[in-house]
């Protein structure tokens, strides 16, 4: 992103009115060079009010990512964390980002990108990822466990962004849907994607990508093909996503610990009770597009999905990764 295009946008995301002289004045540009950016904001699906005597103002505010007002909302514990905290303006992805970066030892560990320019869903899907109006993270951490025992860390994490958004104060329609979605009213709020690599003597790193749905422009959404939902829209008010951030992260970070410790076992019960496909007819789509209809019979003890076939009663079971539910 050019230096003018961030500075400009910066003046704007207060909300308000500001003219096209001041502006220029500002960043030093001709009115014409001015109107011009204007057209670059547009095209970050940011909807761009022009009014003849009052100049141009954004519909809706932006709350920039901030480190120092994260940290705000981080309990001590953790700040020691914000020395590996990244924040880009784009990225093509911040999975690809951390995995990459895991290759050469690079810090950080933890970023956030106010864009995605090739955000990443599972099996080569891609999460739309518009400029600064949602949450787009990834953390990097270093299990010490047998490459099996992690298969259940998406249910973890996706627990953990369960408890994250009731204490931001959702606390009603929240569901999961396995592996790795966060619904509101069944309709998809965030997403996650892991991705693990290498072993050294059982260390592997596991690159745990959000994307989490703030303020969702509606240029942006016309390209999600499945029903979606966003904060603003649960509650009703201007999300704060700083302080979403600091929650978020907290709840993230106490979760990996004590996966570390204790593996997929202390979050199986909060699993269940979000489990949006318990006893639902559901269809499994497999990589090979073959569709299998069944009842939803929840999560077995090592996090894989158990449904039931209706006309016989038998059981299959799905690792994650592998199919997607519809
Ligand atoms: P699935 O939902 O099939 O399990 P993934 O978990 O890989 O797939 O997520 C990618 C899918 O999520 C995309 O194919 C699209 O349908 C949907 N999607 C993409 N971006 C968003 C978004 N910002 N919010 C909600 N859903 C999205």
């Amino acid at each position: 992103m050019n230096s003018n295009l961030k500075k400009l946008l910066k003046l704007l995301s207060d909300g308000e009115f500001h003219s096209g002289s001041a502006l220029g004045k500002e960043l030093q540009l001709t009115r014409s060079a001015i109107w011009k950016l204007i057209k670059q904001v547009k095209n970050l699906d940011i909807e761009v009010v022009a009014k003849t005597n009052q100049g141009y103002k954004i519909a809706q505010k932006i709350e920039f990512l901030n480190k120092t007002k994260i940290a705000h909302y981080l309990p001590n514990k953790y700040r020691k964390y914000l020395s590996e905290l990244a924040i880009f303006d784009e990225l093509p992805s911040t999975n690809s980002y951390l995995t990459e970066s895991v290759k050469t030892n690079i810090k950080p560990q933890i970023c956030f990108a106010e864009m995605q320019t090739s955000g990443k869903g599972r099996l080569g899907r891609k999460w739309i990822s518009p400029f600064a109006r949602n949450i787009y993270l990834s953390v990097l951490w270093q299990f010490d466990k047998k490459i099996e025992e992690l298969s259940g860390l998406s249910i973890a994490v996706a627990v953990a962004v369960a408890k994250a958004l009731e204490l931001y104060g959702i606390k009603h329609d929240i569901g999961l849907k396995w592996p790795n979605d966060i619904l509101w009213q069944k309709r998809k709020l965030a997403g996650i994607l892991i991705e693990i690599s290498g072993e050294t003597h059982h260390l592997y790193n596991a690159v745990i990508g959000i994307g989490l749905n703030i303020a969702m422009p509606k240029d942006a959404a016309k390209k999600i093909d499945q029903p979606w939902a966003d904060i603003a829209e649960i509650t009703q008010a201007v999300p704060e996503r700083n302080k979403l951030v600091g929650v978020l992260l907290d709840q993230l970070f106490t979760t990996l610990d004590i996966y570390q410790q204790q593996g997929i076992t202390p979050f199986l019960a909060p699993w269940r009770k979000l489990d949006v496909s318990l006893n639902k007819k559901i269809t499994v789509i497999t990589p090979m597009q073959k569709k299998i209809v069944g009842i939803g019979k929840g999560i077995d003890t090592s996090g894989q999905l158990v449904i039931e076939d209706q006309s016989n009663g038998k059981l299959f079971k799905f690792v994650s990764g592998e199919v997607s539910l519809r």
